[in-house]
């Protein structure tokens, strides 16, 4: 029998209020599919400046008003402000601190981020304690809420309240481990006991938030089976893959879902033309469309590449410029739409000045034209260093666009590279990361696109893929049930 746990679900960002990126996703819609699967589940997020309370019907909870918490030495107070996840019962409560969260960005580089989630997590267990509510599971969410298990298991651990509560966290990026001085320990109130090489709080001559939360929460997840694997490597553990290897036997992989309603080419209410599988012709008009709003002339002959993304090291566009030039004498055209490290918007502009009538690029977030671009393309590029599950190549699967990716985390988890003479395969991908790799897998699959018989069948097994969360939220409900017994 399936248990129904309380869940306290703990995240930085949260789509639709806020999102940077894959865990805004993973937060708007993880928590409906456990309610949905029969969990009370109970959300904490900071309140942003740019969150528009108004328009996402976020209220002022007066139940809880006026807390003081101390990061350090220094007090600061919070409000509580209320609203539920559309489409579901989730609460979600917002931590309201101006001074530490009314900036211009989710994630700053100012001297006092480490201040800014110690007080959201201190925030979150004295809103716990005010509700009187005791969470089976307090779920955790990469660096930012990290700390809540410690918070738990020393600063908090005279309260009955959680006595019995158990912790997950999901490691959504291993790349970001919020490392910070000593002195960050203290301004957690914390024992400085614990900071001295091989003891849970230092790591590399810093106290590390992440780092501090694998040791102390009782599961740790990754966001995809393959990268729960790859992060105990020394390639792809970035420096804590013998810390994850002292927990390897409490460590699982749960790829992230998709939502469904959201990202289906059937309801999609950002594009033009709706389809399914029996409706492809639609896809062909969206893809007209999407040239239209690019201004790039329609041709047959080419296939459209899209490309959304951060433009971070991790996502690999360094690999198209040794080979830009070739992949350009191949039938293609570009719609790219991202932002992020200079060296890559320079690349991507330049290529767009270089191959006007081929190339468009948009730098900016547009969730609008990531719809339309994820419907209207032929091929989704994902060249990835590393990527724990990634999304776009699922969206893309489920649009019937054709995913190629480098196999790694989640992409080697989702994207089955075509297979010509067993005709299995929805989508192409490859292992090395060079840019040779990129570019012979690039050719393959533009051979493909010429048979549009065999290319309609890579499409249709795209789009016949399950990424519903309600398989996702299943896994999570048994690692509950495993990070319970081990709290016991
Ligand atoms: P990551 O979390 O590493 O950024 P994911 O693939 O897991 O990568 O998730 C990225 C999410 O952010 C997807 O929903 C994607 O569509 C969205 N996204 C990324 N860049 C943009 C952009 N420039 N405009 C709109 N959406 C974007």
């Amino acid at each position: 029998m399936k248990e129904s746990y309380k869940i306290c679900f703990a995240a930085s960002e949260c789509f639709p209020y806020v999102k940077t990126g894959g865990l805004g996703d993973v937060a708007g819609s993880l928590p409906k599919a456990l309610e949905t699967e029969g969990c009370e589940v109970k959300m904490f997020l900071p309140l942003y400046g740019g969150i528009k309370t108004l328009e996402h019907g976020i209220k002022k909870f007066e139940e809880i008003s006026g807390v003081a918490v101390a990061v350090g030495e220094n007090f600061h107070v919070f409000d509580l402000w209320k609203a539920t996840l559309p489409d579901s019962e989730v609460e979600v409560y917002f931590v309201d601190c101006p001074h530490y969260f009314n900036r211009p960005n989710p994630y700053t580089n100012d001297p006092d981020e480490d201040e800014r989630f110690i007080f959201f997590q201190l925030a979150i267990v004295e809103s716990l304690q005010r509700l009187k509510w005791s969470p089976d599971v307090m779920h955790c969410n990469d660096w930012q809420t990290s700390l809540l298990p410690v918070f738990l298991k020393t600063t908090y651990s005279w309260d009955k309240l959680f006595e019995k509560t158990a912790t997950l966290l999901s490691i959504h990026n291993i790349g970001y481990q919020g490392m910070f001085s000593k002195d960050a320990i203290l301004k957690a109130g914390l024992s400085l006991e614990n900071y001295s090489p091989y003891k849970p709080f230092e790591h590399k001559g810093t106290f590390c938030f992440l780092k501090a939360g694998i040791l102390y929460s009782e599961i740790v997840s990754a966001v995809s089976p393959t990268y729960a694997h790859e992060i105990q490597t020394s390639e792809l553990g970035a420096g804590l893959e013998g810390v994850l290897q002292t927990r390897s036997g409490d460590i699982y992989g749960v790829l992230n879902g998709i939502d469904e309603k959201i990202w289906n080419p059937r309801y999609d209410t950002f594009i033009p033309y709706k389809y399914t599988t029996s409706l492809l012709r639609n896809k062909v008009k969206d893809k007209a469309a999407l040239l239209k709003e690019a201004e790039l002339p329609a041709n047959d002959e080419l296939a459209l590449v899209g490309i959304i993304s951060r433009f971070a090291s991790q996502k690999g566009f360094a690999l198209l410029a040794p080979v830009i030039r070739e992949i350009m004498e191949l039938p293609v055209q570009f719609i790219v739409l991202g932002s992020g490290e200079d060296t890559t918007e320079e690349f991507f502009k330049e290529l767009k000045s270089a191959y006007p009538d081929r190339v468009n690029v948009y730098i900016g977030y547009n969730n609008k034209l990531a719809h339309l671009i994820t419907a209207g393309s032929d091929i989704f590029l994902m060249p990835s260093r590393y990527e724990p599950c990634g999304l776009n190549q699922m969206y893309s699967l489920n649009y019937g666009t054709v995913p190629i990716v480098r196999k790694t985390g989640g992409l080697a988890d989702t994207v089955k590279d075509f297979h010509e003479f067993n005709e299995t395969g929805n989508g192409f991908s490859f292992e090395d990361y060079t840019p040779q790799a990129l570019y012979s897998t690039m050719l393959r699959a533009l051979t493909m696109y010429e048979d549009k018989k065999v290319w309609k069948q890579i499409q249709l097994r795209g789009m016949k893929e399950d990424f519903s969360w309600k398989h996702s939220a299943d896994l999570y409900i048994e690692l509950y049930g495993k990070a319970i017994a081990k709290r016991v």
